[in-house]
């Protein structure tokens, strides 16, 4: 069984690459070369952490058929929030994460 998680390079909101992994460890090995790709950081400087309620996200995000044969792999830039570009949540059908779609009805 392969879990999500989230990794960046101390800032969340400069964007984020997600990980499908069995373990932390693995995952942040994946993680690494993408996250430094975009932000010249060290191994060190690497956060990440677990994604509790990922059922949408290896639902929606997660390359299928590596999610069926238990392959760890990186997505890059998973569907992001319409709103926010953040990816971190759950996405409504016009795209849009909880709190985005909230601030919308309260607009209309
Ligand atoms: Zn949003």
């Amino acid at each position: 069984m392969l879990n999500a998680y989230s990794f960046h390079n101390g800032e969340p909101i400069d964007g984020a690459v997600l990980v499908f992994a069995p373990s932390f460890k693995v995952a942040k090995k994946l993680a690494y070369p993408v996250v430094r790709d975009w932000s010249g950081c060290e191994y060190t400087e690497v956060r990440g952490y677990r994604i509790r309620h990922d059922e949408w996200l290896k639902a929606n995000a997660a390359d299928k058929l590596k999610l069926a044969a238990r392959t760890p792999h990186v997505i890059e830039s998973p569907p992001a929030c319409k709103g926010c570009d953040l990816w971190h949540d759950e996405l409504d059908s016009s795209g849009h994460c909880e709190t985005c779609a909230e601030e919308r009805e309260e607009e209309a």
